[in-house]
């Protein structure tokens, strides 16, 4: 994990700004069971979504929504600021920031280097694309008990 709490607070996020971090299964959970519950509660509050490489190669990816794409759970856009980050930083806690955040290594003159990339977290989304998909459809059922 790399934190610049100096570094980061002068640049104001610059890397949020951009694209929001990616999560890997473990960010949710250390059994599937628990990543499923995670996955269902994350994506039915409507700031995660379900980002791809690949959809024919089944290389899909977490990471938190985009600002207006809220409530998106599919979505692909190239660019745009994480809905989590505020004026303040970022609005989640450390333990609960994707790992692509933690892995963001803080570097002077925006020579940040990630050391996770799209294609490593859909390698390991792979082994849990039923739960992903389970969550999704619970995510989306539509509660008619009034
Ligand atoms: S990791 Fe880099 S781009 Fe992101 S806030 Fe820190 S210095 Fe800025
Ligand atoms: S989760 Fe936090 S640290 Fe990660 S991109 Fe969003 S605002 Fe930035």
């Amino acid at each position: 994990m790399f934190l610049n709490g100096e570094l980061c607070k002068k640049c104001g996020g610059k890397c949020c700004k951009y694209y929001p971090g990616i999560a890997l299964p473990k960010d949710f959970g250390n059994s599937r069971k628990e990543i499923l519950n995670n996955l269902i509660r994350v994506f039915k509050s409507g700031l995660w979504t379900i980002d791809w490489i690949d959809r024919k190669k089944d290389l899909y990816f977490v990471r938190p929504s985009i600002k207006g794409y809220e409530d998106v759970l599919f979505d692909h856009s190239i660019q745009g600021e994480c809905v989590f980050l505020t004026k303040n930083g970022c609005s989640l806690p450390i333990e609960r920031r994707p790992t692509g955040c933690l892995l963001l290594e803080p570097i002077e003159n925006g020579k940040c280097v990630p050391h996770i990339s799209k294609a490593e977290a859909s390698k390991e989304w792979k082994n849990y694309l039923d739960l992903l998909f389970d969550a999704a459809v619970e995510a989306q059922k539509i509660n008619f008990e009034f």
